[in-house]
């Protein structure tokens, strides 16, 4: 037997090998362990014939036999080659690296991992359902429905309560769901209510799972145990037998992109698997991506509204504080909040997208600024263990003492993060209770610490919850009278076109916590930028006014939705190779593109070095991303890469930094 194997490497090819001597064959979907070159490695078997191809100009006996059949039962089918195919042609990668990211890389399968069953504000009971719940159940489970549905709600409005029972329609009509959240470790209580409502139906799919667990439930929905799947961005793969509906809660979140190769979206693969096995897709949000809402805008995406809070609450009062009238990251206003919150027997969450202590150290005398040894980031302080860190590769140095440049005693910290903010709450409110919630305090305490502090709080029982995005999305505390934000302006100046959305999308997620259960919730935006679009639109709680305005600025400068981008990023420890290879690189793309395309740069990246590696990138801009795509795919063809240097191809980038 003649076997197709191919890598999870950058090789637009497959390998033929053999079988083993007496082995009978049926190898397809398997993975297996080869020597390529003189490297022993796994590949996946995506083709098996008794014989070779006619015109294959190996010579038979230079053909190497495998060394190692790693999987007893297929782990891949069909579907997962035609797939793997189409997002090696759509996101310029090869089949081997989309294989390796749709397979979990897991080795032995162990059982199906039952997920703890908690008590969770998502009871068993169902609730009486609105009619805009109902009408939006409806379009999503009726005979006529629409390939795609947007559930367009604001917060609180029981968004989740819609996908469930449309997911149990789905069910009860023969069909398979997969249902997409965020990042697990933040939307606990959603897959509770999936697992609580679907019981051994129901699989979940988190990065918390080792490799073989994760094997363990793949295996279990590809023998058709588990008919809805829940979990991150890679469970949009999950081989479900025959897929009705495909949920996609918080379609605006940013980690639905995947950072490395393939650096594919799951709203994309979503939209791919809808149109290849005819399911519906049903996006939803607060705040749709303006893409999204571009699409709805227009008609071209059917959308459900969901208008009011079902639980007993009502959209949050609203103000913003200007920050530089107050010394401190705690402003008057937000004091005198948070203790009327505690009078009233309720409680408090504070959010700041930003850990640590303090973000910039610098010398008042020499002008010196701390700086990664290895990134163009500067350091950020920790003071509970007393280092200097860089957020983007781990470096880290003892604070100095004096300037490191010019040995002055006359330096300053300066940009407050959640560590900071910490201190201060504790210093003016000494007999509240208060936690802490970031991935530094998570690092500390643990999965299951992050999730009793959590638990803890929604009983009601510290009145201060601080944190990161971590305390920004999908939680629902009942007692949460205030929000406070205490730094509205993190993202905001980020050299990224979407920062602007981003901010505007994430003030909206972390208000929506107040007011969930009782009509008085309050929240409070401090920012350096009170005048900024983001921020106002905000505080008025003017979605479609933001989106309007966010729209005009993008038509002005072209960029998505009125457009679409592919990025390439070069990078290397060398300086001279990156900065020469992105040159060299827009010469040889600039005659394959549109007369229509445009090519911005080279350009050095807004984080210029990474982990010792120079960035410089060439962004493509055009009307149609096929001919963006067509034009890169020549390109990389045709291309020998000087060593030292790494390409990566991002197409529909949400970050240019
Ligand atoms: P969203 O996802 O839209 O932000 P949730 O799904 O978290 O909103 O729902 C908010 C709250 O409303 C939850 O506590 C949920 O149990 C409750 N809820 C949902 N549907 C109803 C309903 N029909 N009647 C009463 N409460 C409801
Ligand atoms: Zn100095
Ligand atoms: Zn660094």
């Amino acid at each position: 037997m003649y076997l197709s194997v191919v890598f999870n490497l950058p090789l637009n090819q497959s390998f033929t090998y053999r079988t083993m001597e007496g082995e009978t064959g049926l190898l397809l979907g398997k993975r297996v362990e080869v020597y390529l070159g003189n490297r022993r490695t796994t590949g996946f078997v995506i083709a098996e014939s008794e014989s070779l191809d006619e015109g294959c100009a190996i010579d038979p006996k230079n053909i190497k036999e495998i060394r190692r059949i790693i999987d007893k039962e297929a782990v891949f089918g069909p579907d997962h080659i035609d797939l793997a195919r189409w997002i090696s042609s759509f996101y310029l990668c090869s089949v081997g690296e989309a294989l390796s990211a749709i397979i979990p890389s897991g080795r032995r399968e162990t059982g199906g991992v039952p997920v703890g069953i908690d008590d969770s504000d998502f009871s068993p009971v169902r609730h009486a359902l609105s009619e805009e719940q109902i009408a939006a159940i409806d379009t999503i489970t009726g005979e006529s429905r629409p390939k795609s549905v947007y559930l367009w709600g604001v917060t609180g409005s029981g968004k989740t309560e819609v996908f469930l029972q449309a997911a149990e329609h789905i069910l009860n009509q023969g069909k398979d769901i997969l249902y997409l959240v965020p990042e697990i470790a933040l939307t606990h209580q959603v897959v509770e209510a999936v697992v609580n409502r679907f019981g051994t139906q129901a699989a979940v799919l988190h990065s918390g799972l080792s490799g073989s667990k994760k094997l363990g439930e793949w295996m279990r929905i590809l023998r058709g145990d588990a008919r809805i799947v829940i979990g991150a961005r890679s469970a949009v793969f999950a081989p479900v037998k025959n897929l009705g509906l495909i949920i996609i809660d918080e379609e605006h979140d940013g980690s639905y992109k995947s950072g490395t190769t393939p650096r594919y979206h799951a709203r994309t693969v979503a939209m791919r698997r809808a149109t290849v096995t005819g399911a519906t897709l049903v996006m939803g949000s607060a705040t749709p991506s303006l893409e999204a809402w571009y699409q709805i805008r227009s008609g071209a995406l059917v959308s459900c509204r969901l208008t009011k809070r079902l639980a007993g609450g009502a959209e949050p009062r609203l103000s913003v504080v200007d920050l530089s009238n107050s010394n401190g990251p705690l402003s008057p206003e937000l004091i005198e909040a948070i203790r009327t919150a505690k009078q009233s027997g309720r409680q408090t969450i504070l959010f700041l997208n930003r850990r640590g202590f303090t973000h910039f150290y610098r010398c008042k005398t020499c002008g010196y600024e701390l700086m990664c040894k290895n990134c163009s980031v500067p350091l950020t302080l920790h003071r509970s263990i007393s280092v200097m860190k860089c957020h983007y590769c781990g470096w880290q140095v003892p604070p100095p003492g004096s300037c490191p440049s010019c040995g002055s005693l006359d330096t300053a910290y300066a940009g407050f993060g959640t560590e900071f903010v910490e201190e201060e709450v504790r210093k003016t409110f000494p007999d509240y209770t208060i936690v802490r919630i970031d991935t530094d305090s998570m690092s500390e305490a643990g999965k299951d610490g992050v999730k009793d502090t959590i638990e803890h709080f929604r009983e009601g029982t510290t009145d201060i919850l601080l944190g990161t995005q971590m305390v920004a999305k999908g939680l629902n505390f009942p007692g949460v009278r205030l929000v406070g934000i205490a730094l509205a302006d993190t993202g905001l100046h980020m050299p990224d076109f979407r920062a602007a959305e981003r901010t505007f999308s994430l003030i909206t997620q972390v208000a929506g916590r107040a007011g969930r259960f009782f009509p008085d919730g309050e929240v409070i935006i401090q920012t350096w930028n009170p005048k900024s679009p983001a921020i106002e639109y905000a505080r008025r709680g003017d979605i479609e006014g933001f989106y309007t305005h966010e729209l005009s600025q993008r038509a002005e400068l072209g960029f998505p939705p009125f457009s679409r981008l592919l990025r390439l990023v070069f990078r290397s420890k060398d300086k001279k190779i990156a900065e020469e290879s992105a040159s060299a690189a827009a010469a040889l793309l600039q005659p394959l593109l549109g007369e229509q395309d445009i090519l911005l740069g080279p350009s050095e990246c807004p984080l210029s070095i990474i982990s010792g590696n120079f960035r410089h990138q060439l962004i493509l801009k055009g009307e149609k991303l096929s001919t963006l795509i067509a034009a890169v795919r020549s390109f990389r063809d045709g291309y020998k890469s000087p060593a030292n240097l790494y390409t990566e191809i991002d197409v529909d980038p949400q970050s240019l930094l």
